[in-house]
Formats: structure tokens, sequence, C-alpha cells
């Protein structure tokens, strides 16, 4: 049986076996998908050692993104961009690269909010975060902030996106349209740290962090503050959607598959 995985760390609380399972059925392909958690140091070892016996792709994520970007032969112009990867497969012998986060986060995203013009504020500079500045800028928005807690780690990303602005958390004032928080804080139970009235003018949030049967800890934070929020499940869903269209070269349909998670997890 074809072999898929994801890999993280932490990996437990990924939802993707079941996302690509439900496209699997679908589609009518079968496949097995697995989430493999390498140790910090062994995640080449770890990717060669997939590929090596039999794999044929693989979905990356927290804090592995930009090493899988690195360790590629070849990168499409997304990952390039993004210097960043979350889906790899291997293609003549060599090792691909492509970043789907950007195009599923607009896709899902845009259902809600319309991004042309508007002002918007990215918590986080990590792996994730790369995968949106450009197709973020794509969408014609106004500006993009971009806030770390390590603002080495944001200066280093400005030098691939010079159009963005910087700013430190503590400095953060309400003049965004919208927010994305990108940043791992809820994904490790750590409380993020914002500060209260950046929320003061009702911008639209978005949490790239993801929780079924409950909201997560930004969504929480946002509503009380009486704004409009959502979690990246629908993110989820849509780049997953875009990974399996390259591996099987089949493009499932999405619409259902949240609906199709929510019952089987509160089962
Ligand atoms: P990385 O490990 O590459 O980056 C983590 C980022 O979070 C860094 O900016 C880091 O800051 C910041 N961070 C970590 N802990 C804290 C904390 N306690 N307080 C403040 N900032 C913190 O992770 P990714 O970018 O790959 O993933 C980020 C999140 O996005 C994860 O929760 C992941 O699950 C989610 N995600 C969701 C997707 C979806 O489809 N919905 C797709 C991709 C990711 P610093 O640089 O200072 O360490």
């Amino acid at each position: 049986m074809k072999r898929f995985a994801v890999m993280g760390r932490p990996i437990a609380h990924s939802l993707s076996p079941q996302i690509h399972q439900a496209f699997a059925r679908q589609m009518g392909v079968s496949l097995q998908y697995e989430k493999i958690q390498p140790a910090l140091a062994d995640f080449e070892m770890a990717v060669k050692d997939f590929f090596s016996s039999g794999g044929e792709g693989l979905n990356v994520t927290s804090p592995f993104k930009e090493r899988a970007w690195q360790m590629a032969d070849v990168a499409s112009p997304r990952a390039q961009a993004a210097q960043a990867a979350n889906t790899l497969y291997i293609k003549d012998g060599l090792l691909h690269a492509e970043n789907t986060d950007g195009s599923g986060f607009i896709t899902d995203i845009e259902r809600d909010y319309p991004l042309h013009e508007k002002r918007g504020l990215m918590i986080g500079a990590g792996g994730a975060a790369r995968g949106l500045i450009q197709p973020l800028f794509e969408q014609g928005i106004h500006s993009l902030t971009l806030s770390n807690r390590s603002m080495a780690r944001a200066e280093a990303l400005k030098k691939n996106f010079p159009e963005l602005l910087l700013c430190a958390v503590d400095d953060l004032e309400p003049q965004y349209d919208f927010i994305v928080h990108a940043s791992a804080a809820g994904l490790n139970q750590n409380r993020l740290n914002l500060p209260e009235k950046l929320f003061s003018n009702q911008p639209y949030c978005y949490d790239l962090t993801y929780q079924l049967n409950a909201d997560s800890a930004f969504v929480q934070l946002a509503k009380a503050m009486g704004c409009k929020a959502k979690d990246g499940l629908g993110m989820l869903i849509e780049q997953a959607a875009l990974a399996f269209e390259i591996w099987h070269g089949l493009r499932p349909e999405t619409k259902n598959i949240g609906a199709c998670l929510h019952s089987i997890f509160s089962l």
C-alpha cells in the first residue's frame, strides 16, 4: 500500500491522517498515512529513511518546515519564496519541496474576509508564517506588519520580504484590519501574551492553530474582545487537498471534511 506521513514535534494533535484518509475514501484511493515525531536533531535522517523505505509523500509541520526546504533538491517557486516547505515527494530520483500553506490559508480566510487593501498584522515568524507572506501580498493587501517573540527571527524574514513592516509585541497598537496568529504558542499550551488594546478596533482574527470541538486560545481571546475570529482547520484541510493533488494527481472536494472530522472526534 502507498505510504504517506506527517512529521512534526509535537505531532499527536495532527489531524492530517484523518483528512488524507477522508480524501482517499472520496477518490477511491488506498493509502497508509502515519504520524512521525523525529528527535529534533534527527529530522533529515528521518526524511531520508522514510523515502528510502518506500514512502511516497511527506507533510512537514512545526518546527521542521525550514529544514524541509533546505534539504530539497528542487523547490517550487512557492517553497523557494517562503524558504519553507510543508510537502515533500520524490520525482525522478530527486527530493521535491512544495509549500501549500499559503494557498490553503488564502482560500479559507477569503471565504469570510476579503483581504484587498487591508492592513494586516502577523504574529509569528516560523515556517508557517513564511509560507503566508507572499500569498498575502499577492492579494493586494495594503501592508503587513510582522511581530514575533524573538525579533531577530522577524528581522531575518524581512531580508526575504523587504516590504514587511516589523513591530515588537510590546509596541503593538490597535491599527490593523486583520490579525493572523501564526505562532506555536497555543500548540505548546503556552499563553500568548498580547496587549488587549490590540483588539479594541475589532480586527478580523485568524488563528493558524486549530482545535476540534473547542475554540483555540487566540480565538477565545479575540472573541472575548468582541472580534470575529476563525481557527485554522479550514486552512489545514485546503493545504492538505493541494498536497493530495500533488501526490495523487486528483483534487478532492473539501466542503464536507470539517464536518466529517467533527463527527469522527465527537464519537
Ligand atoms: P515554528 O516552530 O516554525 O515557529 C514557531 C513560531 O511560534 C515562532 O515564531 C516562535 O517564536 C513562536 N512561538 C513559539 N512558542 C511561543 C510562545 N510561547 N510565545 C510566543 N511565540 C512563540 O512553527 P510553524 O511556523 O511551523 O507553526 C506555527 C503554528 O501554526 C503551529 O501551531 C502549527 O500547528 C500552526 N500551523 C497550522 C497550519 C494549518 O493548516 N492550520 C499550517 C501550518 C502551521 P520564536 O521565533 O521567538 O521562537
